[in-house]
């Protein structure tokens, strides 16, 4: 008995300290995180929330679509990655967990609600629920796992739309999204775009006592050079999400802004690519996960960049920016 209150005395003094993160196989040490893509997409129905479910598509038909790209982003040197696809939009728990299996890949998903394209991907509860209401779904998930698959979600996603005065629909999110934060310690990446949506989510995240620190402006790259550097030195994480061999050129212009304010250590780099479409499958070519790597690292290296930084931009910051720890105002 004794024992048994020691180890569990020792459990709960250590809690605050191992740094984890949260797969879908269950936690991983934040040291064996490994390259990191933190934000790609595997499948995403855009049908809506009064008609997306499981019996939309055929998890045999995706995963064998999926899996190839998977198996070279491994091959490049891809550790874990963040499927970015919330509820409602096509957040698939149980595919991730066999995708994740069969790869080797670490794979991270997420709780939370996606209020962007004109609130379609919105359940009604998040229309008739209370801030704390909805915090408790997202708590829960946390708590028990996703419906009945056991996954547990490793960061809050939500999306919001507008200018500098958000809905009142979008703030309930972005406040329910702040005290899910505090209660679990999962950090909140936010599609944003433009930086007056993400100055809006910020002032409602300091409303609410949580720190810049805990949220990720996604599509950051839609906002301008200036406010990558006003929100970085903040704490927040500068998400430039969309890149791909076309595009190398306009990111490259804002990774030197940002490293010359010595702000490369907020900056998390990925492709935002995929995915099997489930509304039409057959039009849509998937992009896959690499272009980072063949395209973008050269780039970076032929402007002077290091490997310390290459290290820094796939390894260090999303396993900063993700580890599960509660980031308060002080
Ligand atoms: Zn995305």
């Amino acid at each position: 008995m004794k024992h048994l209150l020691l180890a569990s005395l020792i459990f709960i003094g250590c809690q605050a300290d191992p740094e984890i993160l949260m797969t879908v196989n269950g936690p991983v040490a934040a040291e064996k995180l490994g390259t990191t893509l933190p934000h790609e997409h595997f499948l995403v129905d855009f049908i809506g929330a009064d008609s997306t479910g499981y019996s939309r598509w055929n998890k045999d038909t995706v995963f064998a679509k999926v899996l190839p790209f998977l198996m070279e982003a491994k091959k490049a040197g891809v550790v874990t990655i963040m499927e970015c696809t919330p509820a409602y939009l096509g957040r698939d728990p149980e595919l991730l967990r066999r995708l994740s299996q069969k790869s080797g890949i670490n794979i991270i998903t997420n709780t939370g609600f996606y209020g962007a394209i004109q609130n379609k991907a919105l359940p009604e509860v998040a229309f008739t629920m209370s801030e704390d209401q909805l915090a408790g779904i997202w708590i829960n998930e946390w708590n028990n796992g996703i419906e009945s698959t056991g996954v547990r979600p490793g960061f809050i996603k939500i999306a919001v739309a507008g200018d500098s005065v958000l809905s009142p629909l979008h703030e309930k999110i972005v406040r329910a999204a702040a005290r899910a934060h505090l209660a679990t310690g999962l950090t909140i990446n936010a599609h944003t775009g433009p930086e007056a949506p993400a100055k809006a989510e910020i002032q409602i995240l300091r409303e609410e006592g949580v720190h810049p620190s805990a949220f990720v402006w996604t599509h950051a790259q839609g906002g301008s050079i200036s406010a990558h550097i006003d929100l970085a030195r903040e704490g927040c994480w500068i998400s430039l999400d969309n890149i791909m061999r076309d595009n190398i050129q306009e990111y490259l212009a804002l990774l030197i802004n940002l490293k010359q304010n010595n702000l490369l250590n907020r900056v998390l780099i990925s492709h935002d690519a995929g995915w099997y479409d489930v509304i039409d499958p057959q039009s849509v070519t998937y992009r896959g996960y690499t272009d980072l790597f063949i395209h973008l690292k050269p780039a970076l290296f032929d402007k002077g960049f290091t490997e310390e930084e290459w290290t820094l931009l796939t390894v260090t910051n999303p396993r900063e920016a993700y580890t599960i720890r509660t980031r308060r105002l002080e």
